[in-house]
């Protein structure tokens, strides 16, 4: 069947890219697990170099297993192309190495995932790269942060750990204005759940370590541009600087990616009455998670996801101390960080994914210190009640 002929999220993370294998049939795309490609004669290799010839010439610039989950996930961001990359972190990168100069300016979420923080204060701010952050959630403290030099509006929606939203049309159209490129990193919703190139953005990009390959196996990421010049200009840095993907990283992460919308509809189920559980129950204090119809821009959520995720927070009236007591005791919900997997974690940012975020930078992005960060994953609901019940007793 031709990709352009899927209708259906559960098809396309099945098929989009996908072919049975030239060489054999091979349902499953092979693991091509190889670091370079022979060529036929000399004649070949220069074609292949000069680009006159399509075909594999090493596995960092491309490989056949790297390109098929490439086509699939551009296929489900509806994007121009893939560019695989060794994690998260490295699409990360990638992006800002690509785009940015030593004169250029970043506006981003003040609570953007805790490492992209780090690495453009401690790393990129070396190269002369500028970095404002602000609360994206509210349009207005984008407009106010805008230089003569922003050259990047980096957004992370939904938020870590915090949940907040932004709003990426209007980001989009603010960024057109002012010739700003949009990059979101769609790792929270994954690609079932928001599309953020259909709604302006001109990049996104995952952590396919979360959601997308959703065993808590892999770590591994993915650049989704939505033309052509910016996948150019992006790809080539990437195979240059080498953050490319393992095949068998890629083959993996195929196999979990086609699950991914029946992960994604178990476990953001799951997700939607644990929230209303816990925001009933006595010792809780206060849940966010967009499907509440508490969660201040739960609005925005309905208009610009499709489903509300599986990532909660929540804070006890015990505070600090009572989350500690229920984090130490819950016994089917694991005590990790990462989130996006088919098990449920549990984690406390404020020591843990954030803990090298200034206390004041934290505040300032909602990080407090009874926040408890909850990805839930497939578990039958009843055991993840039960369990978060017997945890709650215990404080
Ligand atoms: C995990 C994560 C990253 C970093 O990805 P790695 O695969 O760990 O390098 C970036 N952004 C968000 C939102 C994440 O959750």
């Amino acid at each position: 069947m031709k990709d352009s002929k899927i209708k259906s999220p559960y098809t396309s993370v099945i098929h989009a890219g996908q072919h049975p294998d030239p060489a054999f049939g091979s349902v499953s795309v092979p693991i091509y697990q190889t670091s370079t490609f022979a060529f036929e004669n000399a004649e070949q290799g220069a074609a292949r170099f000069s680009g006159e010839e399509k075909g594999y010439i090493y596995t960092r610039i491309g490989n056949p297993t790297i390109k098929a989950l490439e086509d699939n996930i551009a296929f489900l961001e509806n994007g121009y192309a893939g560019i695989a990359t060794a994690s998260g972190m490295a699409a990360i990168t990638t992006v800002i190495t690509a785009l940015c100069d030593k004169k250029s300016h970043i506006i981003s979420t003040a609570s953007i995932y805790g490492a992209t923080r780090v690495v453009i204060d401690s790393v990129f701010s070396k190269f002369g790269i500028e970095t404002d952050y602000t609360d994206t959630s509210d349009i207005r403290n984008i407009e106010r942060c805008i230089k003569q030099n922003t050259k990047l509006l980096f957004i992370e929606t939904p938020a870590n750990p915090t949940m907040a939203l932004t709003d990426i049309e209007a980001c989009a159209k603010v960024a057109k204005e002012k010739n700003i490129i949009l990059v979101v990193d769609n790792t929270f919703a994954s690609p079932i759940i928001q599309n953020p190139l259909n709604l302006g953005a001109d990049i996104v990009l995952h952590s396919v370590t979360k959601f997308i390959n959703g065993h808590s196996d892999v770590v591994g990421g993915i650049i989704v541009p939505e033309s052509r010049d910016l996948f150019e200009q992006i790809q080539k840095v990437m195979t240059l600087i080498g953050g490319n993907m393992d095949p068998h990283q890629a083959w993996l992460v195929l196999r979990g990616v086609k699950t991914l919308a029946l992960r994604a509809e178990k476990s953001q189920d799951n997700a939607m009455k644990l929230a209303r559980f816990l925001e009933n129950h006595p010792k809780v204090k206060w849940v966010i998670y967009p499907g509440l119809e508490s969660h201040p821009q739960h609005a925005l959520a309905k208009k610009q996801m499709n489903g509300f995720g599986a990532i909660m927070c929540f804070g006890l009236k015990g505070g600090f101390e009572a989350g500690h007591q229920m984090i130490n005791s819950v016994k089917l919900c694991t005590l990790a960080v990462s989130l996006g997997g088919i098990e449920s974690l549990i984690q406390h940012p404020a020591s843990m994914t954030h803990a090298k975020v200034s206390k004041e930078d934290k505040e300032k992005a909602g990080i407090t210190d009874d926040l408890i960060r909850l990805s839930v994953g497939c578990e039958g609901y009843e055991d993840l009640e039960e369990d978060l019940a017997q945890a709650l007793d215990k404080v």
